[in-house]
């Protein structure tokens, strides 16, 4: 998710409840991750704590999705939160998943 004042991601948050959001195991100390917001997903790879569920919300997501919601970690997100721009194919999946416009709508 971006987190600019204008960013439609401040009302949606989709794809923060929808990916097991994971990354080379590395990056969690490197990027300043609490170890407790961060698990164990298979041998190197860790994921943010909460998304590796049939049903996944990341720990960090504070809010109501498709309301209001904030990344509590930003500044330390890994690389897939950094990657998802909103109008792309994963944005658009999750946003559908959510039963939210696709395509997003831009503030
Ligand atoms: S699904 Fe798209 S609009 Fe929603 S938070 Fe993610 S990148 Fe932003
Ligand atoms: S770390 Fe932040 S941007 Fe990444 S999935 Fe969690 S709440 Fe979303």
């Amino acid at each position: 998710m971006a987190d600019a004042d204008a960013s439609p991601c401040r009302a949606c948050g989709a794809c923060c409840a929808t990916y097991r959001v994971s990354f080379y195991w590395a990056e969690a100390a490197a990027r300043g991750l609490p170890p407790d917001r961060v698990e164990k997903a298979a041998p190197l790879i860790a994921c943010m704590a909460g998304t590796n569920t049939a049903q996944p919300r990341c720990a960090a997501l504070d809010g109501t999705i498709g309301r209001v919601v904030r990344c509590t970690l930003y500044a330390h997100r890994p690389t897939p939160c950094r990657e998802v721009q909103p109008g792309d194919d994963k944005c658009a999946q999750a946003r559908a998943r959510h039963g939210l416009p696709v395509p997003v709508v831009r503030a």
